[in-house]
């Protein structure tokens, strides 16, 4: 990490989920795979969510693996809702614990009603089955529920599930008010830290809603993009790395990695970033622990 090139050629991976969110392995096992998967830089970003932390940069400091803070905000922009991940702040400032807290808040109540909608169409009990396989109370998802159904039998996999229950227009698709773009870029802002537009990608938005996303994004002090992400296919890279270029953000690089039995990218499993872009941790250089 020492000129330009190396840079970009890190192994940097600033995308994942542990079960402090809807991740299946702990912020340890992460740290010893990203570890084993050859990742140079990591961060945990769980949802909504920074309770994990210290237990990650405890085990990255115990694996020998350079470290940024990490989450992923859920946000509400033209009517659906858009991730902003949040890199290299400190996980103790107020605004950011408050906003994330906040953010947190309405996750019970949404949870009960999709489980009314899921009973109404003949399968009962799922706020409770899926509230076991949240290892956080504060954070049930729909990834949670999406487990239980697999696990009652109702969908083979994870993904018919999101087919066919749980998305708009499904049942168990409860809309919900998230945070503000401009509360989310904030917050992460001012703990000291870099928002980045997540896996820009997978949103619902017309090509107009989405260069409003990326001007107003920028327009509120956001500094990335993720470019490479396994929440993407290779084919949808460029794009990216030209809004990139186009807004002047920092590109960002990460595997969205959940478990090892959903995620079809692993930890560091992922293309390098081109050399026209400059990585967001060239801008977060001084903000990454290396123990
Ligand atoms: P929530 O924040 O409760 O709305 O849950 C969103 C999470 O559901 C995402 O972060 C993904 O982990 C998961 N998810 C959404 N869509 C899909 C899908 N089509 N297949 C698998 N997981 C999905
Ligand atoms: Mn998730
Ligand atoms: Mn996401
Ligand atoms: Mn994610």
């Amino acid at each position: 990490m020492t000129t330009n090139a190396a840079h970009r050629i890190l192994n940097a991976d600033l995308h994942c989920h542990s079960v402090v969110s809807d991740g299946t392995l702990t912020p340890e096992s992460l740290a010893s795979r990203a570890k084993a998967n050859g990742v140079e830089l990591w961060s945990l970003t769980d949802h909504d969510e920074i309770g994990g932390q210290q237990r990650a940069l405890a085990a990255a400091r115990d694996v020998g693996l350079p470290y940024l803070t990490g989450t992923e905000v859920s946000v509400t922009f033209a009517g659906t809702t858009v991730h902003i991940v949040g890199l290299g702040f400190d996980p103790e400032h107020p605004a950011l614990v408050q906003g994330l807290s906040s953010t947190r808040g309405g996750r019970d109540q949404r949870a009960l009603e999709m489980a009314e909608q899921l009973a109404k169409v003949g399968i009962p009990g799922v706020f409770e089955g899926a509230l076991k396989y949240a290892g956080n109370p504060e954070l049930i998802s729909r990834s949670h529920f999406a487990r239980y159904l697999v696990e009652a039998g109702v969908c083979a996999d994870v993904s018919e599930v999101f087919r066919k229950y749980l998305t708009e227009g499904k049942p168990g698709f409860v809309p919900h008010r998230w945070a503000k773009l401009g509360d989310a870029v904030r917050w992460i802002g001012e703990a000291g830290g870099m928002a980045v537009i997540a896996h820009p990608a997978r949103y619902d938005l017309s090509p107009t809603a989405e260069y409003a996303l990326f001007s107003e994004f920028k327009a509120h002090g956001g500094g990335g993009v993720e470019v490479v992400t396994g929440s993407h296919s290779p084919s949808e890279y460029p794009k990216y790395a030209d809004m990139a270029i186009e807004f002047d953000l920092a590109a960002s690089r990460g595997s969205d990695f959940h478990s090892p039995n959903e995620s079809h990218t692993d930890l560091g499993a992922l293309p390098f970033l081109e050399g026209r872009l400059t990585p967001v941790w060239e801008r977060l250089a001084d903000r990454i622990h290396f123990h």
